[in-house]
């Protein structure tokens, strides 16, 4: 059993994924909230009987067949140049998983919805795509990979939001030298929306498969310091959601798509 990985002191344990090595004995994993952690400690350190009931129903289930879901604005010139914004619908069950990553999947949506609002037309494809099953395997972001590569698709850009829906401060880039710089270029068009810089070096989880297919990829970088209050935890809930600071993470999110679309890479 651990003390549940998080700043914050509270009631909420912390789950995860427990890993196992090849023969060993399958012994439970637990996490429990810090505050009871702190308790356990003291009792420890003043030596006093400690007794620890343990009750789990944890289970690992059957796979089922699921979906990612997806959403393009079909570009005006050159349709066949693919600019995906992702996030992950899957969550942790114990709560809804508004951070991790109902936001990243709202600010997906977002960048369609903005574009779509101000009437814009994309040169390039820009599509929305929630993806299924990242916390247990990343199964949506790998299958989006494949039919890319078997469709012959050209995905040129790619960013993703998993990293909690609070104001973003920078924008990391991978990609090549030139294709950085290129982004490089653009960095002032993104102090409105709080975002200091277009660092180098960044992705995601979900858009990291499409890599070897020579994608440009980019991870929206929150300010990290509330995330692990509420990641994988029964507080990550709709109501811990600023409205302002995930719109603002949305539109630096269309603002990328955008430029990537009308000015390439
Ligand atoms: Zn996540």
């Amino acid at each position: 059993m651990i003390r549940s990985v998080t700043h914050s002191l509270d009631n909420y344990p912390h789950t995860g994924t427990t890993r196992y090595e090849d023969g060993v004995t399958k012994i439970p994993g637990f996490a429990c909230s810090t505050m009871d952690a702190e308790w356990l400690s003291k009792q420890l350190k003043l030596r006093m009987p400690v007794q620890l009931f343990l009750k789990s129903s944890c289970k690992q289930g059957p796979d089922v067949l699921s979906y990612n879901v997806i959403g393009e604005i079909r570009g005006s010139e050159k349709p066949e140049e693919i600019i995906t914004a992702g996030g992950h619908l899957d969550s942790w069950d114990l709560a809804e998983g508004a951070h991790d990553d109902g936001t990243g999947c709202m600010q997906s949506i977002e960048v369609i919805r903005a574009i779509k609002a101000l009437g814009w037309k994309p040169k390039r494809t820009i599509r929305a795509v929630m993806f299924m099953n990242e916390e247990n395997g990343l199964r949506g972001g790998t299958a989006y990979a494949e039919f890319a590569k078997k469709l012959n698709e050209q995905h040129i850009f790619a960013v993703e939001s998993d990293a909690g829906g609070f104001g973003v401060e920078t924008l990391g880039i991978s990609g090549k030298p030139e294709q950085y710089a290129k982004v490089k270029s653009w960095e002032k068009l993104f102090k409105p929306y709080g975002i200091y810089e277009l660092s180098d070096g960044g992705g995601g989880a979900d858009i990291g498969p499409l890599k070897p297919l020579g994608t440009v990829l980019s991870g929206v970088n929150p300010n990290s310091q509330r995330y692990f209050d509420h990641h994988h935890a029964a507080n990550d809930v709709f109501e811990a959601v600023n409205k302002r600071e995930l719109e603002l993470g949305a539109f630096s999110m269309a603002a990328i798509c955008w430029l990537v679309s009308e000015y390439g890479l």
